[in-house]
């Protein structure tokens, strides 16, 4: 059994003033694997004064001292990225296979931070006038269950690259991984302050922190829901906020694509991270006369998918992360049937042979784009697919949504996919492929989200640009 009994404050574990407890599950089993002891509003008092008394010294840091911190960081999360992995398995039910490229992407973080600082340029002269990018204050960093892990790098790097200090509020379904990766992160030997750790619940230490005045920023991912919340609650303090939310992205693929060559990425971008990712391929739009053969080889390759406990190495798609995820997914798999979807694959209950909070991968065919399966996100493997008709139908379908995080595109003809994919309402899309570039801008449109997050566009979100008029500058 692991017990986590303590938060990170001013660079020391410390206990919490909260004494209440959470349990910890393998959602693979549902069986209670440890607890965690909870913070509370006065812990998160703490931690916001640490990060406070921090800010002064660490925003007059250079920027070579921001990049050695960076590099620093990265070196010190090396070493715990095993212990990492075996944690997300257990705690998240992540498939070890796939959670693996996942810690280094989480490493890479810094990295990848640290590149975009490099040739970042903090002053700027705009005809006579100096601005000066100055850093924001104390951020307050709040992430979801879902790849708790690198969540917490990036906007850790982010924060660090731009001179800010940090309370940092995990998912407390994920404490196990993040207790891991503190006590990593503490031998980075970052100076006291800069990075504090509360566990606790969002509706006492989340809300405590969307609410504080000391707290400048809020930097955000999960859902939309808690999003809305926390933009209401920063207004009152004019918080800057950046809002990484929900997602329902389509996947268009165009009737010049050969199907069996994309249909793999299509389900991958769907069923991606057992169906639990903000970016998920949830809506397939496929011709309409081509639906019969979409179907056949959306069906295949599921068949073909190894669904099974998250340490076999071979396992595609793991278990929900919790009992209240697995229910919700299967209140949406019977709302589909209750709506008019057709089961193509899949349904209600567990696989064959497992139990915890697995659910069945499951397609639907015949959806319409109003049914509630294609317009609600599900965050579980289940897939709509979407008959069109025509280039301008397929577009006017991907664009009725009210999230716009992701989009991706398939053609047999790039140029014709790329025109198609600058016609979609969406922070990113990815044609002909599966990629990830951490220097480029990742966030929503519409009620995806607010700001960007990597490289330099992340980076400016937590600067101020200050204008300074003056005869004369200091050379
Ligand atoms: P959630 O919104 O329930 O919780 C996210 C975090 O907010 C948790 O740490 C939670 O404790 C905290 N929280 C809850 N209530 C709060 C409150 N009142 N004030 C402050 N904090 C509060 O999300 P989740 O279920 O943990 O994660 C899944 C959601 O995250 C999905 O909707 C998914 O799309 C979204 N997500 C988005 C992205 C992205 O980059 N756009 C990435 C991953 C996940």
């Amino acid at each position: 059994m692991h017990l986590i009994g303590e938060i990170y404050i001013n660079g020391r574990f410390e206990t919490p003033i909260g004494t209440d407890f959470a349990d910890l599950h393998n959602p693979a089993t549902g069986a209670v694997i440890g607890k965690v002891r909870l913070g509370n509003e006065a812990d998160a008092d703490r931690a916001i004064a640490a990060a406070k008394a921090a800010f002064p010294a660490f925003a007059a840091t250079t920027l070579q001292q921001r990049l050695d911190m960076l590099h620093a960081l990265h070196d010190a999360v090396i070493p715990c990225k095993d212990d990492l992995l075996a944690a997300v398995v257990e705690e998240y039910g992540g498939p070890v296979g796939i959670m693996r490229n996942w810690m280094d992407m989480m490493a890479h973080n810094f990295l990848a931070m640290a590149e975009a600082l490099k040739t970042y340029e903090f002053i700027r002269a705009i005809k006579a006038t100096r601005v000066e990018m100055t850093p924001v204050g104390v951020v307050g960093v709040i992430t979801p269950w879902n790849s708790n892990a690198g969540f917490i790098t990036n906007k850790l790097a982010t924060a660090v690259a731009a001179g800010c200090t940090t309370v940092i509020k995990p998912s407390e379904m994920s404490a196990l991984q993040t207790d891991i990766l503190i006590r990593a992160l503490h031998k980075a030997g970052l100076p006291d302050g800069v990075l504090n750790v509360v566990n606790g619940r969002g509706d006492v230490v989340g809300e405590h922190i969307s609410l504080h005045r000391d707290i400048a920023k809020i930097s955000f991912t999960g859902s939309t829901r808690v999003g809305k919340r926390i933009w209401r609650n920063g207004a009152e303090t004019m918080k800057r906020v950046t809002l990484e939310l929900g997602g329902k992205s389509p996947t268009v693929i165009l009737d010049d694509a050969d199907l069996n060559e994309v249909m793999p990425l299509a389900i991958t971008a769907g069923f991606m991270n057992s169906g639990q990712a903000c970016i998920a391929g949830t809506r397939i739009l496929v011709p309409r006369h081509l639906m019969k053969q979409a179907e056949d080889a959306a069906i295949a390759v599921v068949k073909a998918m190894v669904v099974d406990m998250p340490d076999n190495p071979q396992s595609q798609i793991g278990p929900m992360v919790s009992q209240a995820q697995y229910d919700r997914v299967q209140g949406y798999i019977h709302k589909g049937i209750a709506e008019g979807a057709r089961l193509l694959i899949g349904g209600p209950g567990h696989p064959e042979g497992l139990g915890g909070y697995f659910v069945r991968p499951t397609l639907f065919g015949d959806v319409t784009n109003d049914m509630t399966i294609a317009r609600e996100e599900i965050f579980g493997p289940v897939l709509c697919l979407i008959a069109y008709d025509g280039e301008e139908d397929a577009i006017s379908i991907a664009n009725d949504t009210d999230y716009g995080l992701q989009a991706y595109v398939f053609s047999g003809d790039d140029e014709r996919a790329y025109r198609v994919a600058r016609q979609i309402n969406a922070g990113r899309v990815l044609v002909n492929g599966l990629f990830h570039e951490p220097q480029a801008p990742f966030g929503g449109f519409k009620q995806s989200g607010l700001g960007r997050e990597f490289g330099v566009f992340g980076l400016e979100t937590h600067l101020e640009p200050k204008a300074i008029h003056a005869r004369k500058f200091p050379v």
